[in-house]
């Protein structure tokens, strides 16, 4: 039989999957996958299920429910004071994971590449080697994660077409500053580059630091494609509602590619989703003060069993050494033997993180882990108390 396709095939499943299995196997608390534990807000629900019995049940536009549209134009304008055209500049996908797809497929052609920051979100290099793109990695170290304009100057050619920036970063927790941003921005106009800019986590910044879209910044208005995420704005990530906001030269190609991925979502949410963004300030206030109370309990609670937490300023994940803990535990393998060995032993479940390096970037570290903290007080309680019996 001919083979089947030898990339694809070729790919393991997903840290994520793997751990979240792992973690059901051993009846482990998962503070692997990244996922709160509380559902988002109930009106935003019923306003889903409210559609779901009066209709409409049939296939939105292609590019997206037009009240999701415009309301995605208007949170723009509230929150980074950017001026989008709902119905040239704005397109609903699947989830932030299809937009990303399409819009590697729609900026990418053949021997492109792509800027990669390491560590990483799992699905950046398999999406833009599937569009054809070649990735090219710059790595931020720990613990400060900050960006090296030389780096990133290297990592840069004639052959770059594009960035991935995702700020606030999944797994490190950093949020890039507004120098950061403006090195990016200078060299994507030198290279006359574009930028996907992964920002999900656009309203899990905590204070003092700051959101900034890198579109905010001068000249980069018609040079990124923003995504967002309803799936971690709203605390509900089964729901799969992303959106692309971008200059319509390019909105065009990656809409063009999200007729053939989806061609569109469902009306349910995506009209539940256009009221959640018209949500009052006190909501956003809410999500993150809530989730900042998980940090706050996972945060110490780890930095006293003797791991060595690394700052997080943003998203819902902390990153913490590990070293410490597996040598006074007698413990030597890879960080993912210690995530595979504490799932079954201590029955708490982390992300190994050199899950978010490639073989191409150098070698990963392995001393670190990624602890998710979008879950409620007991819940963070109990993985600390079955830590420190266990350690
Ligand atoms: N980007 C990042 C950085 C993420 O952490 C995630 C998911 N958790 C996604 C994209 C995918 O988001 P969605 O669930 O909306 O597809
Ligand atoms: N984004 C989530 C995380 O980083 C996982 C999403 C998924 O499982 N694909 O944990």
């Amino acid at each position: 039989m001919k083979p089947v396709s030898v990339f694809y095939n070729n790919q393991p499943t997903t840290i994520f999957a793997t751990m979240s299995a792992l973690a059901a196997k051993h009846g482990a608390i998962n503070l692997g996958q990244g996922f709160p534990d509380t559902d988002g807000p109930e009106w935003v629900r019923k306003a889903a299920a409210d559609v779901l019995i009066k209709g409409p049940n049939q296939y939105p536009p292609m590019p997206g429910h037009p009240d999701l549209r415009k309301a995605v134009a208007e949170h723009n304008k509230r929150f980074y004071n950017l001026d989008i055209d709902p119905m040239t500049e704005t397109l609903v996908t699947a989830g932030a994971t299809e937009a990303l797809s399409a819009c590697c497929m729609g900026l990418l052609n053949p021997g492109d590449e792509a800027i990669v920051i390491e560590p990483y979100y799992d699905s950046y290099v398999p999406q833009i080697i599937a569009a054809g793109g070649t990735p090219k990695f710059v790595r931020l170290a720990p613990p400060d994660w900050a960006l090296s304009e030389q780096a990133l100057r290297a990592a840069f050619g004639p052959r770059t077409k594009l960035i991935i920036l995702n700020s606030p970063m999944n797994p490190a927790g950093k949020v890039f500053s507004r120098s950061e941003l403006g090195i990016i921005a200078s060299l994507l106009m030198e290279f006359d580059a574009y930028a996907i800019c992964d920002e999900v986590y656009e309203h899990l910044v905590f204070a003092p630091h700051e959101h900034i879209p890198l579109m905010t910044l001068p000249g980069m208005r018609d040079r990124c494609l923003r995504i967002g995420s309803a799936g971690k704005t709203f605390s509900m990530t089964g729901w799969k509602i992303g959106y692309v906001t971008g200059c319509a030269p390019l909105i065009k190609p990656v809409t063009s590619a999200h007729q053939y991925l989806t061609f569109t979502v469902n009306p349910a949410t995506q009209i539940a989703v256009a009221q959640g963004l018209r949500a009052d300030d006190s909501y956003f206030a809410g999500l993150v003060k809530g989730m900042d109370e998980g940090r706050q309990i996972l945060n110490p609670g780890l930095a006293a069993l003797g791991f060595e937490v690394l700052p997080c300023n943003g998203t819902y994940f902390l990153t913490v050494d590990v070293t410490n803990v597996a040598k006074r535990a007698g413990f030597t393998g890879s960080d993912l033997d210690f995530a595979v060995w504490l799932n079954e032993k201590a029955k708490v479940t982390v992300i190994p993180m050199s899950a978010f390096y490639h073989p191409n970037g150098g070698p990963a570290p392995h001393h670190l882990a990624r602890f998710c903290f979008a879950k409620k007080r007991e819940v963070l309680e109990g993985a600390l108390d079955r830590l420190r019996e266990f350690l």
